[in-house]
């Protein structure tokens, strides 16, 4: 309570002094104001975006141009109204030196919630700033200093990307959209780190596109396609909307023959234009072997192998394998010689999973279904679009959840159906190629008077918002908000 009212007096401290500085303000935050005020920086929003309206900060480059040190300019780099936080400053930030030079910004996705990214980030001082959903803009590590982000790397080259960049995580996902309030803060603040180190557009780059893999048991070569990690902003629109003009065209490793291309779909997405790009992220959005967290291809199988499903991560501690006889295994348990015959059917559960589960409404259906049997009970059900066939029945699919008003199926012929107007022999009944929606709820059908818009907001293209149109779903991802027909029946997830 104390510490409430404190922070009451200190925000109306710094909107004051936001207001007196506003006309030489640098949008950044100096480490010494984010060490010491900025404890108690005012939320985004309120006061503080009320000035930015009102008085744009102008940028001051020149000053700023060095490292931000404890005496990196204090006065001159003054935060203007941006909604910047050192709530999870990292306490590994004092320890790490200055950086020598600053040719790159590398944009990441968290994979992940926010808070629990945030505090991993923090710990590890693994980036310099992160983007809340809502804006707000966490600094982790002084944009100065060394922060370890990057990882394995390589561009035209040139390694150890960290040595040479700055790291910006966005709470999110690879394949899916941003935030609006997202794409706001981001623009700003890479503007402003772009004016500041001098850093053309053609080097924002996504941490996808510079990581690089060594040699595994997939790939018998260094290559690239270890991560997906930041790849929606690779996208034209995406570029567009964060002010970026220019764009790598090509890989220039992959071209030089440094790397091997471990992951054609992902090169496509990142430098292939126009409807090319558009096909391959919307197949990666769809599950074709990408691994978001709409994505629900995690069933290892004959064209799916751990590395499609898990890339880097395939052998990490927090990915579980749960094997078709219900024995569960850590990616790091699994030796090299059972890569080789990892059995088809083995659900791959990545680190985001977790979340993804517990935001997954529990069953309404009365689940003494002993029904789906043995599969049934470690069934992944997921939140998300399955498909059933020979090896996944409905029951085993979808679980307890089979039965649930927001589990939604759609037989091959006919229109789709709630689990829950059914009853558990009908739905085990389904025929293969059934296709199952868990978590999701009918948001409304499309019509001239209702367009999409009012029916589910910015979520309309989302990848995993879901069109049933002419017997066929479609995802948000592959509409095109012209052409979308009417009579669409819109499905969105429950609740994320
Ligand atoms: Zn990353």
């Amino acid at each position: 309570m104390h510490r409430l009212a404190t922070t009451h007096r200190r925000n109306g401290l710094a909107a004051l002094l936001a207001a007196i500085f506003a006309a030489g303000a640098f949008l950044l935050p100096d480490a010494a104001f984010a060490a010491g005020a900025a404890k108690a920086s005012p939320p985004a929003g309120r006061t503080a975006s009320a000035k930015r309206k009102s008085a744009p900060a102008r940028r001051n480059g020149k000053p700023a141009a060095k490292p931000a040190g404890k005496s990196g300019g204090a006065g001159n780099s003054r935060r203007g109204a941006a909604p910047f936080s050192s709530k999870y400053r990292s306490p590994r930030n004092k320890e790490r030196p200055l950086r020598k030079s600053t040719r790159f910004i590398i944009l990441h996705t968290t994979e992940g919630a926010a808070r629990g990214a945030l505090e991993k980030l923090s710990a590890n001082g693994e980036c310099h700033y992160v983007v809340d959903t809502n804006g707000k803009i966490y600094t982790i590590i002084d944009r100065g200093r060394l922060a370890y982000h990057a990882g394995l790397s390589m561009w035209n080259g040139l390694t150890d990307l960290d040595s040479c960049s700055i790291g910006i995580e966005v709470v999110g996902w690879h394949d899916k959209e941003a935030t609006a309030a997202q794409f706001t803060a981001l623009k700003r603040l890479v503007g402003d780190l772009a004016r500041v180190y001098k850093i053309p557009d053609e080097r924002v780059l996504t941490h996808s596109m510079v990581a690089f893999g060594n040699p595994n048991h997939w790939q018998k070569r260094k290559h690239r396609g270890r991560k997906r990690c930041g790849m929606l902003f690779a996208s034209a629109t995406a570029r567009s909307k964060l002010g970026l003009a220019g764009k790598p065209a090509f890989d220039p490793d992959l071209r030089a023959g440094r790397l091997a291309d471990a992951d054609p779909e992902l090169t496509k997405i990142l430098y292939g234009t126009g409807r090319d790009a558009q096909k391959a992220s919307s197949a990666a959005a769809d599950g074709a072997g990408g691994k978001g967290a709409a994505n629900p291809a995690r069933v290892i199988g004959p064209k799916l192998s751990a590395w499609d499903i898990a890339r880097d991560q395939y052998n990490s501690k927090s990915t579980i394998y749960i094997f078709p006889n219900g024995k569960k295994r850590r990616g790091d348990e699994i030796s090299s010689r059972e890569w080789r015959s990892m059995p088809a059917g083995t659900i791959v559960q990545l680190p985001g999973d977790a979340a993804a589960q517990e935001s997954a409404p529990e069953s309404a259906a009365k689940s003494k279904s002993s029904g789906g049997g043995a599969a049934g009970a470690q069934a992944p059900r997921q939140a998300g679009l399955h498909s059933i066939g020979a090896d996944a029945r409905p029951l085993d699919v979808a679980g307890a959840a089979a039965a649930a008003s927001t589990t939604i199926w759609f037989p091959p012929r006919g229109s789709w159906i709630r689990g829950s107007a059914m009853t558990l022999g009908q739905i085990n009944s389904l025929p293969d190629g059934t296709r199952v929606l868990i978590g999701y709820r009918n948001a409304g059908t499309v019509s001239p008077k209702k367009p999409v818009f009012m029916i589910c907001g910015p979520r309309w293209n989302n990848p995993d918002t879901w069109y049933w149109t002419d017997g066929k779903l479609v995802s948000g991802a592959r509409v095109d908000e012209k052409n979308i027909p009417r009579g669409a029946v819109v499905f969105v997830p429950e609740k994320r």
